[in-house]
C-alpha cells in the first residue's frame, strides 16, 4: 500500500477517492473521521489521506490526482441538486453521483 494524498479538506480527499475509484484504482481512505469543531484544525498527522492498495497503481493515480489538481482553479464550483456544492474540476457529484448538468 501507499499514500497518494492527503489534505486537510475531507471533500477533496473524497473527490480523489472517487476519481480513482472511477478509474478503477483500488484504493481507500484513513482518517475521514475527524471530529473537531469549526475553527479547530487537525493536526497534520490525523490528516485525511487517500492510498492505492496495490503499489503498482501509484504512478497512475498520482497523476490523476496531479491533473485534477491542476485544473482545479480553472472552473467554477457548481452546486448539485441535491444542493451540495461541488468543486469545479468535477464533473460528477461526489455525494449522490448526479453529473453537471451545465
Ligand atoms: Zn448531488
Amino acid at each position: 500500500m501507499k499514500k497518494v494524498y492527503s489534505s486537510d479538506n475531507t471533500i477533496m480527499a473524497g473527490h480523489v477517492h472517487s476519481l480513482l475509484e472511477a478509474n478503477e484504482i483500488d484504493c481507500h481512505l484513513r482518517n475521514m473521521n475527524i471530529s473537531g469543531g469549526i475553527g479547530e484544525l487537525p493536526i497534520n498527522e490525523c490528516w485525511p489521506e487517500v492510498w492505492v492498495n496495490d503499489e503498482s497503481d501509484y504512478a497512475f493515480a498520482k497523476q490523476l490526482i496531479e491533473n485534477v489538481l491542476a485544473n482545479a482553479d480553472k472552473q467554477e464550483d457548481w452546486q448539485c441538486q441535491c444542493n451540495e456544492l461541488i468543486e469545479g474540476q468535477f464533473d460528477v457529484c461526489w455525494s449522490c453521483g448526479n453529473e453537471r448538468d451545465h
